[in-house]
């Protein structure tokens, strides 16, 4: 009820075209979302023309595949903000759509045993209402027919955004964030979040995931940011010159 008096007398556009009562982006937008096209590096997600090897340099032993599905730019990132400040209609469910979309296009995705979002902490997820990323992976979970886990780990401490802190900073920032509570025991798991910037949060979520027994952890993620990354090496090869 409450739903559709919203839709009534707040109706959502599309993010894009601005089209009216779509759900936040229409079927046209977003089969025009740019996404990464195979060959795709399977440890950080992104082709060949947006690979930087500094992206892999963060790699993970702990993580088995990274799948990520576009660059963090234009209205993905437009669409990413409101997803995670407005929480407008049903974008997040039609976002994880899509994600189970490229996934399946794939053809070499293994499908997992379970599903689980990377967690907010407690009071940051009061605060917000919501993670955007149970969102993802619900809808990721229903798409994929995996098991959705969303409280067996949890974040011990809040952290500060990764985008704010230095590739060193962000390793020592989420060690020691995350804990499990049952056991995983020959579990494949999936990891769902809405961006990954570098992979030092799913890595350290996966290496919590393996202790409590995970034979498998794969990283999914609506999208990657490379300007932090590309920033980076811009600096490298200043240095070099
Ligand atoms: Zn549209
Ligand atoms: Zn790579």
């Amino acid at each position: 009820m409450w739903q559709w008096l919203r839709t009534l007398f707040f109706p959502v556009r599309c993010i894009r075209c601005g089209l009216y009562d779509c759900g936040a982006i229409c079927r046209n937008c977003l089969t025009q979302l740019p996404r990464f096209v195979p060959p795709l590096c399977s440890s950080c997600g992104t082709s060949k023309e947006f690979h930087y090897s500094v992206h892999c340099i963060a790699g993970s032993r702990q993580l088995n595949r990274v799948i990520c599905v576009s660059p963090y730019a234009g209205n993905v990132r437009a669409a990413i903000q409101k997803l995670k400040y407005r929480r407008p209609g049903n974008l997040g469910e039609t976002l994880g759509e899509f994600m189970v979309e490229y996934a399946r296009s794939l053809g070499d995705v293994e499908l997992p045993d379970v599903v689980v979002p990377v967690p907010l902490h407690p009071q940051r997820e009061r605060k917000r209402g919501y993670n955007q990323a149970v969102i993802l992976g619900a809808a990721v979970a229903a798409g994929l027919g995996a098991q959705l886990d969303t409280s067996a780990l949890s974040r011990k401490r809040d952290t500060f955004p990764q985008w704010r802190l230095s590739r060193r900073q962000r390793g020592a920032n989420v060690r020691g964030a995350f804990a499990c509570g049952p056991s995983f025991s020959g579990a494949h798991v999936l990891l769902v979040d809405d961006i990954i910037t570098t992979s030092a949060t799913v890595n350290e979520c996966a290496s919590v995931l393996r202790r409590a027994g995970a034979k498998r952890v794969d990283a999914f993620a609506l999208a990657r940011d490379l300007v932090l990354d590309s920033e980076h090496i811009d600096r490298r090869e200043q240095r070099h010159v």
